[in-house]
């Protein structure tokens, strides 16, 4: 059994103030094998304006630093692009200079610039979620990433599932998609601290992934503060204790 988080963000990412240290040491001291921290690299515009981007030579340099420090437990240096199809060659001449061991791509707006991340007043239009999905499918079909993140975020703040029927094609589309170029379907556990108390994605999509043949994962938290760093696995499908590691740090459910 690997103990895991795939998905933290640190006080290098705009919106989250969790100091690196404090997560090395709860990840010790849940004896976690090996954890990725994923800062937000988020490169669009409005994003850029109101945020800045910070120091990818700081953050490589201080990786790098508690890699030696703690040599027992395995970091993984890693990023979080938002809306990687939108920014592509931006953050790929960044990733140039300080390559990264893990990249989440990642969909934090829909074309209409709304941000399906951040908590909102009222549920996103049938149009919206079809645009959503779409925009995943660019964003897989256009990118290289080893994970994609929180496939149905936008879900994370409502109170129960909306129907998605009408999305479905698209869907299955983005899922085979990843298979076929092994990007892995993160596990993010994020809206179990919020009042719709599942994964992203929902079992039933994941159980779809693994109909169509998908057997590579990530399991993230999303982790912003450090309440978000816990050991989660009862709120997971037992075989989450199957996964077994692969050379490129991947979580693989073995046949
Ligand atoms: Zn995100
Ligand atoms: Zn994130």
């Amino acid at each position: 059994m690997i103990l895991t988080d795939y998905h933290i963000h640190t006080q290098y990412s705009w919106d989250s103030k969790l100091e690196i240290d404090d997560v090395i040491a709860k990840a010790i001291s849940l004896n976690n094998d090996i954890i990725a921290i994923t800062e937000h690299l988020d490169l669009l515009p409005w994003e850029v304006n109101a945020h800045g981007i910070f120091s990818l030579r700081q953050y490589s340099a201080h990786i790098d630093d508690l890699k030696a420090q703690h040599p027992r437990l395995r970091i993984i240096k890693g990023v979080e692009i938002g809306d990687y199809h939108l920014t592509k060659d931006y953050a790929l001449a960044m990733l140039e200079d300080y390559p990264m061991e893990m990249i989440l791509g990642a969909v934090h707006f829909l074309s209409d610039r709304t941000n399906i991340a951040s908590p909102r007043l009222k549920p996103i239009s049938k149009e919206q979620i079809i645009d959503y999905y779409k925009l995943h499918l660019q964003l897989v079909s256009t990118c290289e990433m080893d994970i994609l993140a929180h496939l149905g975020v936008y879900k994370r703040h409502y109170q129960q599932p909306p129907d998605e029927s009408f999305a479905m094609p698209i869907i299955k589309d983005i899922l085979q998609v990843i298979i076929q170029k092994g990007i892995a379907l993160e596990i993010n556990f994020s809206p179990f601290r919020k009042a719709y108390a599942c994964s992203i994605p929902e079992n039933w999509m994941i159980d779809l992934y693994r109909d169509l043949g998908g057997n590579l994962f990530s399991i993230g938290g999303d982790c912003h503060h450090i309440d978000h760093f816990h050991d989660f696995r009862h709120l997971l499908p037992e075989w989450i204790n199957d996964l077994e590691l692969t050379t490129n740090n991947l979580l693989l459910l073995p046949d």
